[in-house]
Formats: structure tokens, C-alpha cells, sequence
């Protein structure tokens, strides 16, 4: 190693702080982690039901998650990733209409055949056109442009809603177009991934390694402030006291930040923008002893359903992980101020399992083996024109203190893959390289391919 060994504080285990901390061990440096809950994953997190361990959000990667699979390969895991086609429908009316194919887009009975096509042109030209310029137009009238105003309205808005709640009007085009090319990059079809074990697996096997090169991590250890010492050295207190780093990263949402921060670390670091707002998301699991679909994910967008989407993870994990049971979430995008955000479980359970058998009337009660319900409150940045100039930058103090979050990663899609593609560019700002066999970006690979199918992927 080049530079000299530095204590590190990393605020935060999910996966940003898992990424910088192992390739920081791995240069050398000596990296503590804090978390403030008892796991690591953050929303890839895990509970246990019946010995075995499931995400509490359901999880999966693609074949264009270039670096979170090169993060894997160096763990070691890259291996135990399968891989199974999966499809996608659409709930309309009682029934249910697979969105996988142009055949399938053709048959889509809920649009009139005029609209079929343009939907079909607009997923054409998401493929073919650049990004460039995009930040700057909304996904609303970029949509409407290529799909025509009634498809926008009976087709995208309501997906859109499904996200972002009322405030989609703002979202770029940019965010959509990479949305769309990342699931549908793949020219074999749509294929989803999962690892054997689970997240857990990835994350138990990221603290092994963190461990094993001298890296320390502290559960249960929630930070409530931090700052910089008369010598620049950054501070960090938590419940236990305080403790001094020569560097920290950050990576926890930007509205948990901006509270943590002290005097001397904020008078030298730029103003965070507050003004990116989060959506939170609420999703009920259940378990059942039948299959609902054969797809990975129905839609169901419509304001008559409390959810947005039937997402059956066993579609697509092996028996091995799940045991015979089928697992399907039941997921809505809320912000945390909605009413709906704090409805009591019991009252989530009764109104959701009703939804649920309404759209599949032979669903009976005892066909439910356990049912849980799980609620994060920042999850999707709210994105709004011009986003990539209100990303905060990698480098907040010069030198000493860094940020990975995900408030960063867009255009790229929030997720794992998202995120590590961030903790490795606040890595290289530090003067970290992650070794490069390199795979491609997500977004690079994704727009190099060109499978023609259409089906939206917006949920
Ligand atoms: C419903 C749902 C479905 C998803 N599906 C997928 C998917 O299929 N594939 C995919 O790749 N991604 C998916 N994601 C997205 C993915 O989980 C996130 O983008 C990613 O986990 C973000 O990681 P992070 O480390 O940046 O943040 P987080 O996971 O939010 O981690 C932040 C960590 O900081 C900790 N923390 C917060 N405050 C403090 C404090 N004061 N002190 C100490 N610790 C603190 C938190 O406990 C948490 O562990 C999904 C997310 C949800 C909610």
C-alpha cells in the first residue's frame, strides 16, 4: 500500500458501508463500522421464520449489476448466484396480462391497439436513444410525447404514482430511461438473480472478510453525532462516547445526516441539499402454502389495490432457501408523513389480505402459513429536473470526510448495485481503486444491448 494505514470511521452497515469498509481493509486501512440496528444490510436486511432466513424487502439482482457481481467475485460468493427467467404482468380488471413480449404488449387489452403501439415505440426508443438531455425533461412529458396522452394517463401515470406518490410530476426522464434499460437490458430475456443463503449470506460473508483484514464492527451502536476535533481529526459519539478517526464515510441517507453533523464539521463542508425528499415504502410478506403467479411481479397500480405490486420471490429462489412455502410480498411506496405509512399492522394485515383475495378469489386463509409486515421510511430519493447537479458530492471536508449514499447513485437505480457503483467512485476520491476485471456499469450495459421487448419497469 502506497499511502499510509488511516483509522476510518464508516457510519452506517448496509451495503455502501459494507463496500467502502471492505475495500478500505482490503488497502489496508483500519475501518470501524458503526450501525445502529442489530444487522448488517440495511434494507437487505434479514428475519428468521421457521430456520431459515428471508429479506424483510424482497431482493434480487440482474445480470447488469456489474459491480455489486465483481463486489460478490471478491468475496468470494460470485459462484452462488442463480439465475431464472422471470416475467412480469399487469393486474387490470380482475385479470391478469403478462407484459414480457412485443406479442404480449399487442394483446394488452386494457389500451386501445393505438396505444399498444405507441407504448411499444416508446420502449423501442428508450432502448435506442442516448440519455443525453435527459435530466432536464420530465419522465411525464417525455412519456406523453412518445405514448400519447391516454396511454401516459391509463398506462405510465398510474406506475409512476405507484413510486413516487404525487410527486412524480418532477421526476427526469433520465431516471426512467435507466430504470428501463437496467431490467430490460438483457437480450435472452428477463432473467432475475438470487444467492444461495440469502443476503445474509452476502453480508455475513462481508463481515468475515472486514473482520479477517482487522476491521471492527459495532451492532447496536447508533451514531448521534458527529464532528471535527480541534486537530481536523473527525469525531464520532455515540451512546458508549466519543472516538477520533482520521477519515470518516458516511453513508446514511441525507435527511439522517444533515442532524448528526456538528458546528466545525458543517462550517467547513458544502450545504447538503436538503430538498431531495425520500419516499418510504411498507411490504407485507406472506407466506403461503400455494403459488399465486407464475410471475416475479404483478402490477397493480390501480387505486382500488392498497399495494402497487404482487412480487412472488419463489418465482424465481430455490426450494432450498424458502423451504416449500411460497413467499410473496405485498409492496407499497408511501412517504413516511402519509397516514397510511403509520397504519397499525393489524389494520395493514386485514385490509391488505383482503385486496389480495379479491384479486385472487380461491386465496382462503388457510392457504396462509405466517404473515410479517416491514416498513423503512428512506428508501427512494425523490428525484426532481436537473438531479444530477443536486447529487452532493463524494468529498464533503477535504480530505477527511466522505459520502456514499443514496442520494448519489442516480441515474443509476437504487439498489445494491447502485450502491456499491457509488462506494466505489467516494473510494476512488479517497485514493482507493477497486481492482479492475471490470465489469460493466449497469448503464453501459444496458444500453448496449438491444432486446426488443417491451414491458414497463417502473414499479
Ligand atoms: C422494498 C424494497 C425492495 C428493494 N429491492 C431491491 C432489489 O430487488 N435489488 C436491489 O439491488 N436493491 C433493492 N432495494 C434497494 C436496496 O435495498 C437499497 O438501495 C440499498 O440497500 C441501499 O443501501 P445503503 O447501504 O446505501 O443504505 P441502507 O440500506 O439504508 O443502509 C443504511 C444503514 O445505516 C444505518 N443507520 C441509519 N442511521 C444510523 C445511525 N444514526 N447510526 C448508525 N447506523 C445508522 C441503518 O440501520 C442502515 O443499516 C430494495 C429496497 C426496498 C426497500
Amino acid at each position: 500500500m502506497s499511502t499510509p494505514s488511516k483509522s476510518i470511521a464508516i457510519l452506517g452497515g448496509g451495503i455502501s458501508g459494507l463496500t467502502c469498509a471492505l475495500r478500505l481493509a482490503q488497502a489496508g486501512h483500519r475501518v470501524t463500522i458503526f450501525e445502529g440496528s442489530d444487522q448488517l444490510g440495511g434494507l437487505g436486511t434479514f428475519f428468521e421464520h421457521a430456520g431459515r432466513t428471508f429479506e424483510k424487502f424482497y431482493h434480487c439482482t440482474l445480470p447488469s449489476d456489474g459491480p455489486l457481481l465483481r463486489t460478490l467475485e471478491a468475496l468470494g460468493i460470485r459462484d452462488e448466484v442463480y439465475w431464472r427467467p422471470t416475467t412480469f404482468a399487469y393486474a387490470h380488471a380482475g385479470k391478469f396480462f403478462p407484459l414480457n413480449t412485443a406479442v404480449d404488449l399487442l394483446k394488452f387489452a386494457p389500451l386501445r391497439f393505438l396505444d399498444r403501439i405507441r407504448v411499444g415505440i416508446t420502449g423501442l426508443v428508450g432502448r435506442l436513444v442516448s440519455d443525453k438531455g435527459l435530466d432536464d425533461v420530465t419522465t411525464v412529458s417525455w412519456l406523453t410525447q412518445l405514448s400519447g396522452k391516454n396511454a401516459f394517463a391509463k398506462f405510465w401515470k398510474p406506475m409512476l404514482e405507484a413510486k413516487f406518490g404525487d410527486r412524480y410530476h418532477d421526476v427526469p426522464a433520465l431516471w426512467f430511461w435507466t430504470r428501463f434499460n437496467r431490467e430490460k437490458g438483457e437480450s435472452k430475456g428477463e432473467q432475475k438473480g438470487y444467492i444461495r443463503g440469502g443476503y445474509k449470506r452476502i453480508t455475513d460473508t462481508f463481515a468475515e472478510v472486514i473482520t479477517r483484514h482487522g476491521g471492527q464492527i459495532h451492532l447496536n451502536t447508533t451514531v448521534t453525532g458527529i464532528d471535527l476535533d480541534a486537530e481536523g481529526r473527525t469525531t464520532v459519539t455515540t451512546s458508549t462516547g466519543a472516538s477520533a478517526f482520521d477519515q470518516m464515510v458516511i453513508t446514511l441517507p441525507t435527511p439522517q445526516v444533515e442532524k448528526l453533523i456538528g458546528p466545525a464539521m458543517k462550517a467547513k463542508m458544502p450545504a447538503l441539499d436538503t430538498s431531495t425528499d425520500y419516499q418510504g415504502v411498507i411490504n407485507h410478506l406472506l407466506f403461503l402454502k400455494r403459488p399465486l403467479t407464475s410471475h416475479y411481479w404483478v402490477a397493480t397500480p390501480q387505486s382500488e389495490h392498497p399495494f402497487d405490486g404482487v412480487v412472488e420471490t419463489s418465482t424465481l429462489t430455490d426450494v432450498a432457501d424458502r423451504g416449500a412455502r411460497h413467499v410473496v410480498y405485498l409492496t407499497k411506496y408511501l412517504h413516511r408523513s402519509d397516514s397510511r405509512f403509520a397504519q397499525p399492522d393489524a389494520d395493514v394485515r386485514r385490509d391488505w389480505t383482503a385486496a389480495l383475495q379479491k384479486l385472487f378469489p380461491d386465496l382462503t386463509a388457510n392457504d396462509i402459513e405466517a404473515d410479517y409486515i416491514f416498513r423503512a421510511p428512506f428508501v427512494e430519493p425523490i428525484y426532481r429536473l436537473g438531479q444530477k447537479k443536486l447529487c452532493p458530492p463524494e468529498e464533503l471536508v477535504p480530505g477527511t470526510v466522505f459520502l456514499a449514499n443514496t442520494a448519489q447513485v442516480y441515474p443509476i437505480v437504487t439498489s445494491w448495485n447502485g450502491s456499491v457503483s457509488q462506494a466505489e467512485k467516494t473510494l476512488a476520491a479517497m485514493g482507493v481503486k477497486v481492482e479492475a476485471s471490470q465489469a460493466k456499469s449497469s448503464v453501459q450495459a444496458a444500453s448496449k444491448t438491444s432486446k426488443v421487448a417491451m414491458t414497463p419497469a417502473v414499479a
